[in-house]
Parts: structure tokens; sequence; C-alpha cells
């Protein structure tokens, strides 16, 4: 959907006028399904306020809950070849005029009120945390993460007074529940397992700025990365890591640590279930009731769990429950996988692209234990740059929202969508798709890496046995390859 009409329709009432794309010829059908009621209690309680802003869709009026679903539709398939394209590391700032900047403060996207699944995504809080807001509303996001401050620097100034209490104003006003939808990232540079005693504090205080922070905007829930053992035995960084955590949660009275699974790459905690059971042992049971855990879908997947057959999602889960108790799942973070199952990179997709595939979201978007948890989409928003030099050495790309407002939609209609149904078979037959070169260019690097490790194996397998009979040169093998693809929590660029 082009920005120009939403910009028109989304002042006023809805218009009657008729849509022109072929994707919307099953408007008569959808109407009457529905006003169904067994079908809407279901997905929405109220479809008020989605009229009032039927936004860029504005159709007939009954249509408004498939309404965003076609677009949903129309969209990504206009936007595929964008998307796969995007490069993900090279942005160049540029300015944007008044009518873009305006344009760009119009929701793309009404929120869905009524719903117990609350979808939003990773969004930018560029010149003020109190920012993150309108950027959530603008995509119709019922929860959502930020950064409380640059991610990537050590040094930030101080939380300003009038930030904070514009923050906690919007939020009033725009109808989110701080403590318990919205959930902040911490910085990559933190590792709370860190051996170095000066990196150690540093990581600490950075960690508890963060938390107070948090309080301070009457945020409960702080999600960040358990960090990485490094050099050191995995259990002496699980305790240190559950030693700064039991310091830092005496420190604060109400927010709630979350770890985040992980992929499990080289030293980092978290990519194992039970390494968050063995992290709990090591903490006062009088604090566990303030230690949370985030679900990644695309980190669970890449470290080998099943999530997309509805069998394996749930052994995940009651793994997740025996090992480490659901009561501790307080957030998801919603990714697919570019990389195959198992192959332990962090690489996010977008919905239904990837080697999790429709269905595994699908096991997410239905299950009841998930209700009112912030499940956070952090797939990639860049696109290549339309105003961009042709022939530029760097390509350069912009973050476009719409993506997160179309998988916000996406996500929320398959709340009671029957999976063997066409309608969920087209979607999903659609997206997989779109995504079918990067994964096949994914699985193939996959099959290659494993080929090489093999081969080393059976070097180190010859080398080890010359060991044992005397005739050693030297042991160590090449430093592991570096990942360097490999883009974490936000794929996309920050301003
Ligand atoms: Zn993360
Ligand atoms: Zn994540």
């Amino acid at each position: 959907m082009p920005p120009r009409t939403a910009r028109k329709a989304s002042g006023g009432a809805p218009r009657a006028t008729e849509p022109t794309s072929p994707a919307n010829k099953r408007k008569t059908n959808d109407t009457a399904e529905l006003s169904s009621p067994a079908r809407r209690s279901k997905r929405v309680k109220s479809t008020d306020e989605l009229k009032a802003v039927s936004a860029g869709s504005a159709k007939t009026n009954g249509a408004v809950k498939e309404e965003v679903k076609e677009e949903t539709k129309v969209a990504v398939v206009e936007e595929a070849d964008d998307k796969l394209a995007v490069t993900e590391k090279s942005t160049t700032k540029k300015r944007k005029t008044k009518q873009e900047k305006e344009a760009e403060m119009l929701p793309l996207r009404a929120r869905t009120p009524g719903l117990r699944m609350f979808v939003g995504a990773h969004v930018s809080a560029a010149k003020g945390v109190f920012n993150s807001i309108n950027n959530s509303t603008h995509i119709g996001g019922n929860a959502f993460a930020l950064f409380l401050k640059s991610q990537r620097k050590w040094d930030n100034p101080p939380l300003q007074d009038d930030h904070r209490d514009q923050f906690r104003k919007l939020c009033a006003e725009q109808n989110y529940d701080a403590a318990q939808h919205i959930l902040p990232h911490g910085s990559y540079l933190v590792n709370l397992a860190q051996e170095d005693k000066a990196k150690a504090k540093q990581a600490y205080d950075a960690f508890l700025n963060d938390l107070q922070r948090c309080e301070a905007l009457g945020i409960k829930l702080y999600n960040f990365h358990p960090g990485s053992a490094n050099q050191t035995t995995h259990s002496s960084a699980l305790t240190r890591l559950a030693k700064a955590l039991t310091a830092a949660l005496t420190a604060t009275t109400s927010v709630i640590p979350v770890l985040e699974t992980m992929c499990g790459h080289g030293s980092t905690i978290g990519g194992k279930l039970s390494e968050f059971r063995d992290l709990l042992a090591l903490i006062p049971s009088d604090l566990h009731p303030r230690i949370g855990i985030c679900i990644d879908t695309c980190h669970s997947f890449a470290a080998g769990y099943d999530l997309s057959s509805p069998s394996g999602f749930k052994s995940f889960l009651s793994e997740f429950d025996s090992l480490i108790g659901l009561h501790h799942l307080r957030a998801l973070h919603l990714n697919d996988s570019k990389a195959p199952r198992g192959s332990k990179r962090d690489l996010h997709a977008n919905i239904g692209t990837g080697f999790l595939g429709l269905r595994a979201f699908h096991n997410v978007m239905n299950e009841k234990r998930f209700e009112n948890l912030p499940m956070v989409l952090e797939t990639p928003i860049d696109r290549p740059d339309p105003s961009a030099k042709a022939g530029a050495k760097k390509a350069s790309t912009v973050a476009d929202p719409r993506v997160w407002a179309e998988e916000i939609a996406l996500l929320e209609s398959l709340i009671g969508m029957d999976p063997e149904g066409e309608e969920f078979k087209g979607l999903e037959e659609r997206l997989s798709e779109e995504g079918r070169e990067m994964r096949e260019k994914q699985q193939e690097q996959y099959d290659r890496k494993v080929e090489t490790e093999k081969k080393k194996q059976a070097k180190a397998g010859q080398r080890s046995l010359m060991d044992m009979m005397g005739g050693s040169k030297g042991k160590k093998g090449k430093k592991q390859e570096e990942e360097s693809e490999d883009e974490g929590c936000q794929s996309h660029s920050e301003e």
C-alpha cells in the first residue's frame, strides 16, 4: 500500500470507494465471516477503533479484520524482492523533506483492540525514549521493545526528567501498560559473565543503570543477553552471571531482568534451556519471582529446538516447563530464521519466509500460555534506498516500518485461523516461496560448513593419534570462523 493512500484515509471515516486491488475480491464473504460471533470473539472484541482508522485500507465497513489480512498479502508480495535484496550492513543517513516527515507521522495501521496476544516490534527510541511510543503506535503495535540508551556505547547521558515524564504521559495517553507490554533490550556490550574484574564492573554498572531507568519509567520487564563464557568454563561464567544478577536485584525493587534464549554459538550462554535451570539454582530462591526468560524463536530454533511442528513446539514448552517453569516465561521475540535449525547462527528473517515457517508462528499465536506476554518482532526492515545514487559504491538502505505493520497484522490474523484451511495454506505457501532462494543459499552454506567441520575433526583425530604416539607439533587449531554476518537482535539501523 503506498503511503499516500494511508495519508488520505487515516484522518476521516472509511471511504466507500471500490478497492482496485484484485486481492480484495473476497470482500463480501469476508464481511459475513467476520460478523459471525464465534469467529469474531476469537479474534477481536471490538472493531470500532479499527473502523475509525480503517485507515490505509478504507474499504467497506465490516471487513476490517480481513482487510488487514488482505493488505498483508498484497504488500508482502509487492515488497518481497526488495526485502530479500536488502543490504543489512551499510546505511547512509539522508535528510528527509518536510512532507516525508509529515507522512511518517501518520499511522500505517491502527492497533487492534481487545486481543489477548500483544504483538509489536523493537522500535526506535532515537532522540528520547518517549519517541518509542509514537513509533510503536505508528505500526499498530500493542507491545514493543526499545533501547534505553545507546546500545553500542558505554558512556551515556542520564535519563532526562522531561523525557521520563513525557514517556509516562504518552504511555497513559496511548494506552500502553509499561509494566506489562514494554520490553527494553539491553546493551550488546554488557556481558555480566565477564571474568575480567574491571570489565565486569563496567558491565554491571551499565546493567544496573538500565534497570534503574526501567524503574523510573514504570517498566517492569528488561530483556538482556545472558552473556558469554569466553575463554573460561561455562560453569564459572554462570556463577559470575548469577552473582551479578543477585546484586542487581538486591539493588533494585521491582524490575524483572528477562534473560533471552540464545542460539548457542561458541561460548555464549543460553542456547540450551538447561542453562537457565542451572543459573536459577545459583540465585537465592526468594529472588526467583524477579527472574524472567524471553524466548527468541529464531535463537532457540538455531540452537536446535524444533518450534515449527506442533509436536516439536509442544515438547519445547514442556521441556521449558519442567526445567525452568513456565511462570518464568515473561516475553517472546518473534523472528523467523534465515539459517537452518541447529545452525547456531543468529540470522533473523521475516515472518514465514525462513526455516521456521509460518506454522511456527501459528503455534505461537494460538498458545494460551502466551497470552498477555509482550511479543516483539526483530525482523529485518531495511530496504534499498530508492533515492540512492545509481552506481554508488555502497548500497544505502532505509528502514521501512511498513514491514512491521504488515507482520503485526499477519501475526494477529493467525489467531484462531485453521492451520489446515485454505487461508492458512495460501499464506504459508506464498511466504515460503518468497524466502525460498534465501533458504537455499543458507542451506548450501550450512552444508558446506558441516562438511568442513567434519574434515577438521577427522584431521584433529589423526593429530591426537600422533600426539599419543609422541609426534605432536603444536595443537591449536585455527581460530573459530568469524560469523560477522550474524546480526543479532536488531537487524536494522537505528538513528
Ligand atoms: Zn536480543
Ligand atoms: Zn531477540
